[in-house]
């Protein structure tokens, strides 16, 4: 099947090389196969004809048989458009063209009887179609009933009439000679039990379907294809490294039982008692542990760190912690140090800004063994960073740190690979977790610590900035700390900056009895910290901030997050500002402020955070809104690599094919067996062309 599924697509019947290299580069498509897969977005149903009078406004497309009456210019220069007046037996309209007029009026000759198909507008009392398609009437066509495909195309190739029409008459010519050749791509068994159509089938009716169900059962077998083959391959993955990655045995307890006894500040919550005995289980089998902890911002997830890094450690192994940002990791040292200190424990801090000869004394003790637990930024990734013996390496908020990266961490131990946890305070809606992080195991940290008070969010817009400036204040008197957010665009940083900057200027006219504290991605990072520094200690009572705060500051005493522009922030972005209050016993609230007029989505946003506090949901609202390459950043995801299935609304069709991948490699693990072949093949062929999956973690 390769040899004719690899063929450019340059020598397809109608094509040539000029098309074809538009082809490769508008749209990435070389080879049969990936035109083949090339598949339409929607369909048009020209199985239906209306009358003129039947028309209305809430109609998407229609298709219509009318005869011309007569044709105008009206205007001229760039004004300039071309009006057709048409009848039928039942009324009359109007067509509009705008672009293209010379051509299109050669063909518009009064009389003449054409099948015209568009998006019909009523202006006064006639309706009209702007730039509709249009067809001869031919005794054939009044015949046949199709649903036309419509393709995704780009401005460069319908300058070359490669619009969805043109796309669909190379499709057909591609149909016609791939037909032969397609060839079976699921299991037999599997096609059955699931009931799904033939691969052949599916692949000409998906582009050229004879009616609705049949391009039902065509969607959902390529859909359910797709994520066989993704979830197989996780699944394989996984399969290897637990065989394969022995991992250091780390099943001792001494330190943790005395940090029990003598020094844990709380009880912990069942949920995070659940996932550290989780990890525990992985980090005492043998195999290496590869784990996924999900929570919510404020469950708790340092301590779960932090107990397992006490397991390495009276294990007679070390440890180090991750975090995307210097604040972020200076919080966690600071954080962890106390804990560290009162356990006898040596911990470091290791940032691009820790000088030369504090970093030699880092280097030197981890090598000796003499510091047990590493905290950092990338700065942990070098090469010479070396461990006597790392067995734990934790990987906080892990979405920012680029695959490749992770990668790295695996390489600091030569004896066994570190056992792995990353921590997430963005909840991943569970399809998708499935489907990025099928490999590894996921424990969830589905509960908050006693006592807290969900926090409270309302939406206002500017005009209400008096009244909020008002509940700033009556909130400081009452010993509290504010934040004020404002949205950092990264294509305008002046612009971003001119902003912030107006806003602190504000704010410190409105509080000229209170001290406030400003930080943005501009300062130095020595001045950030102390700035910040002065907020944590309670100096300052206001923190105007662009989102470097996003991440891990911790200010239990903080229970008001102002987000100006709010209406700029992204769902999960939001969700984790405001994360940043509500850590205290006290009442917090949330204020999204933003202007009045709201695009469709700023409103679903707003209205979500509003309405919940729950992780989970708003991520459901985000994937849906965003769609799921959007989520995860589109190259780390590998999300980006599904044609056909979505996220977001198939999420039943990825259950049932885990089940059917999970079931196969029960039964045939290495897939040796005959009836498992083409699997194998398919997987080879797919293997060409696709990211790095064993690097996802
Ligand atoms: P996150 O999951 O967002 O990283 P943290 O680990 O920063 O959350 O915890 C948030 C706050 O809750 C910290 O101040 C921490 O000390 C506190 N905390 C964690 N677990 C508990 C618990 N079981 N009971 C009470 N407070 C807790
Ligand atoms: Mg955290």
């Amino acid at each position: 099947m390769s040899g004719f599924f690899d063929t450019k697509i340059e020598f397809l019947k109608g094509m040539g090389p000029q098309k074809a290299a538009l082809f490769n580069k508008e749209l990435n498509i070389f080879t049969f196969g990936e035109l083949i897969q090339h598949y339409p977005f929607r369909y048009e149903d020209r199985t239906k004809f209306f009358k003129i009078k039947d028309l209305h406004e809430d109609l998407e497309h229609v298709q219509i048989i009318a005869r011309i009456r007569s044709v105008e210019t009206i205007g001229d220069g760039r004004k300039k458009r071309l009006v057709a007046h048409i009848f039928d037996e039942t009324g009359e309209m109007e067509l509009t063209w705008f672009k293209g007029i010379q051509w299109v009026i050669k063909k518009l000759v009064p009389g003449a009887v054409f099948v015209f198909f568009g998006k019909p507008a009523k202006y006064g009392r006639k309706f009209s179609i702007a730039h509709p398609e249009m067809d001869v009437l031919t005794a054939a066509q009044e015949e046949r009933s199709f649903f036309q495909p419509v393709y995704p195309t780009t401005e460069k190739l319908r300058a070359r009439f490669l619009d969805s029409k043109g796309i669909s008459r190379i499709m057909e010519g591609l149909i016609a000679s791939a037909y032969p050749q397609i060839q079976e791509t699921m299991p037999e068994n599997v096609l059955q039990r699931f009931n799904l159509i033939p691969k052949k089938e599916a692949l000409r009716q998906i582009h050229f379907p004879e009616n609705p169900e049949i391009l039902k059962r065509a969607r959902y077998r390529l859909k359910f294809e797709e994520f066989f083959y993704v979830q197989l391959r996780l699944l394989k993955l996984k399969l290897t490294r637990t065989e394969k990655s022995a991992g250091q045995i780390l099943n001792q307890t001494e330190l943790l039982t005395k940090f029990y006894k003598e020094h844990l500040p709380f009880e912990l919550t069942e949920a995070q008692k659940r996932v550290v005995r989780e990890s525990f289980g992985d980090m005492k089998s043998g195999k290496q542990m590869n784990r996924l902890i999900q929570g919510d911002v404020g469950s708790g997830k340092t301590m779960v760190a932090f107990i397992c890094i006490l397991i390495a450690i009276s294990s007679g192994a070390q440890a180090c912690l991750m975090a995307p940002t210097e604040i972020l990791a200076n919080q966690h040292y600071e954080g962890l140090k106390e804990y560290a200190d009162l356990m006898g424990l040596n911990i470091a801090l290791l940032t691009g800004s820790v000088k030369k000869s504090a970093r030699k004394v880092i280097h030197e003790t981890l090598l000796s063994g003499n510091l047990h637990i590493l905290i950092g930024t990338h700065a942990l990734l070098e090469d010479i960073v070396q461990f006597k013996n790392l067995g734990l390496a934790i990987v906080d908020e892990q979405h920012r740190f680029g695959v490749a990266q992770r990668a790295k961490l695996w390489a600091k131990n030569e004896r066994f690979i570190p056992h792995v946890l990353v921590m997430t305070a963005t909840p991943i809606p569970r399809t998708l977790a499935m489907t990025l992080y099928g490999d590894l195991d996921i424990s969830v940290i589905d509960e908050m610590p006693l006592g807290r008070k969900p926090i409270q969010t309302v939406h206002r817009y500017d005009k209400d900035r008096l009244k909020v400036f008002g509940f700033m204040r009556k909130q400081i008197e009452l010993g509290r700390q504010v934040y004020l957010v404002y949205p950092l665009i990264e294509e305008s940083e002046t612009l971003d900056l001119k902003n912030l900057m107006d806003g602190y200027e504000s704010i410190c006219r409105a509080f000229p009895e209170y001290p406030i504290s400003i930080v943005h991605g501009n300062m130095k990072s020595t001045d950030k910290d102390f700035e910040m520094q002065r907020f944590v200690k309670g100096e300052t009572k206001i923190m105007v901030a662009t989102t470097v705060i996003e991440v891990g500051v911790n200010v239990p005493n903080a229970s008001v997050m102002v987000v100006e522009n709010a209406e700029r922030f992204g769902l999960s972005q939001l969700h984790q500002l405001r994360g940043r209050v509500g850590r205290g016993a006290d009442q917090s609230y949330c204020i999204l402020m933003s202007k009045y007029e709201l695009s469709k989505d700023s409103r679903v946003r707003l209205d979500t955070m509003v309405r919940t506090n729950n992780g989970f949901e708003i991520a459901d609202v985000d994937l849906k809104l965003r769609g799921p390459g959007d989520l995860m950043g589109t190259q780390q995801s590998g999300v980006a690599d599904l044609l056909i299935a979505d996220l977001s609304k198939d999420a039943p069709i990825l259950t049932l094919a885990r089940d059917a991948a999970q079931e196969l490699l029960q039964s045939d693990p290495d897939l040796s067996q005959p009836e498992n072949a083409l699997v194998l093949r398919q997987i080879r062929a797919q293997k060409k062309h696709e990211i790095n999956w064993s690097r996802i973690s």
